[in-house]
C-alpha cells in the first residue's frame, strides 16, 4: 500500500540531512521487572534494539507483550530492571531523575493517544511550551515550516476544545517537533481518531522523517498505522520475536495472525 505524500516546505530540511545512518536511540539486554514474588512481573525481557536515525519505526504486539514498556524505559519515563537503554550518546541507566528530566525535554519529543494538550493554552502556546520549559528560543523558521506542514496556521490562536481531534493530534506532532528533538515517541497516536484524521496525522509523522530527517518510534495496533513506518518491530512477552522492513497493512496483518491476531489489541 502506498500513501499519499504529505509535503514538508525544503526550507525546513536540516542541515545534517536524513538518514545519518547513527543510531538515535538504543536499547541492550533491556529487562524490567515489575513488583515482586507472587506479584513479579517481566514486562521486558533481554530486549536488543536501534533506532536508527532518520527512521520511523513501529512497535507491534499483543495487548500486555511490553509495547508500552519499552517506550517508557527507552525515554527515561520509568527505570530499568537490568541492561541499558541509550538515547544519541547517552546511556540512561543510572541517571537521577533531574538528568532524565533534562534528557526528555532537550532531546525526545512525546505524541501521545490522548492528545495531552493543555486546554488553557491556545495551540500556539500548547507547541511553544515544551521549548519554554527548556528554556530555549523557538527557530521561527523551522517552527513556521512546522506549523505551515501540519496544516495550523490559521488554528494557532485556538483552544483544544475548539479543534476536532484530527487538529488537536497535529497541534500534539507540531509540538513534539518544535524543538527538533533526537527521536519522538508516539504511543498509540491515532487511536482515538478516524481513518481520515489518522492518515493525516500518520502522513505527517512519515513525511517528517522522510523530508526533515526525523527519528520517530510509534507503538500502534493497527496494521495500517504500522504501514506507513518503514520497520516493524514485533513484540510478544516482553521479547522481540520478528521485525519488518517496508511494511504494508497486509504484510503486518500476516505476521500479527502468526503471534495471535485475537490478542493484538
Ligand atoms: P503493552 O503496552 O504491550 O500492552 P505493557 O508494557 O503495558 O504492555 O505491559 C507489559 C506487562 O507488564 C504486562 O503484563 C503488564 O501487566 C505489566 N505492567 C505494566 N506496567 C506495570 C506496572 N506499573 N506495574 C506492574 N505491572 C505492570
Amino acid at each position: 500500500m502506498s500513501h499519499a505524500a504529505y509535503p514538508l516546505p525544503a526550507t525546513a530540511a536540516p542541515a545534517e540531512g536524513p538518514a545519518g545512518g547513527r543510531s538515535a536511540a538504543a536499547a541492550v539486554g533491556l529487562s524490567k521487572v515489575y513488583g515482586q514474588g507472587e506479584t513479579r512481573v517481566t514486562a521486558l525481557d533481554g530486549v536488543s534494539v536501534e533506532f536508527g536515525r532518520g527512521e520511523f519505526t513501529a512497535i507491534m504486539g499483543p495487548s500486555g507483550s511490553g509495547k508500552s514498556t519499552l517506550m517508557h524505559c527507552m525515554a527515561g519515563l520509568d527505570s530499568i530492571s537490568s541492561g541499558s537503554a541509550r538515547i544519541g550518546g547517552t546511556d540512561l541507566s543510572g541517571l537521577a531523575d533531574a538528568a532524565l528530566t533534562k534528557i526528555r525535554r532537550e532531546k525526545l519529543g512525546f505524541i501521545f493517544q490522548a492528545f495531552n494538550l493543555l486546554p488553557t493554552l491556545t495551540a500556539l502556546e500548547n507547541i511553544l511550551l515544551p521549548l519554554q520549559l527548556a528554556g530555549r528560543t523557538p527557530d521561527q523558521e523551522w517552527l513556521d515550516a512546522v506549523v505551515a506542514s501540519v496544516g495550523l496556521a490559521d488554528r494557532l490562536g485556538h483552544r483544544p476544545s475548539q479543534l476536532s481531534g484530527g487538529q488537536q493530534q497535529r497541534v500534539a506532532c507540531a509540538r513534539a517537533l518544535a524543538s527538533r528533538p533526537e527521536i519522538i515517541f508516539a504511543d498509540e497516536p491515532t487511536g482515538n481518531l478516524d481513518s481520515r484524521s489518522s492518515g493525516e496525522v500518520l502522513s505527517f509523522l512519515a513525511a517528517s522523517v522522510r523530508e526533515l530527517g526525523q527519528t520517530v518510534v510509534m507503538v500502534t495496533h493497527d496494521p495500517v498505522a504500522a504501514s506507513y513506518a518503514g520497520r516493524v518491530v514485533f513484540l510478544a512477552d516482553g521479547r522481540i520475536v520478528d521485525e519488518l522492513q517496508r511494511p504494508t497493512a497486509d504484510s503486518v496483518l500476516a505476521r500479527m495472525k502468526r503471534f495471535g491476531a485475537d490478542q493484538a489489541v
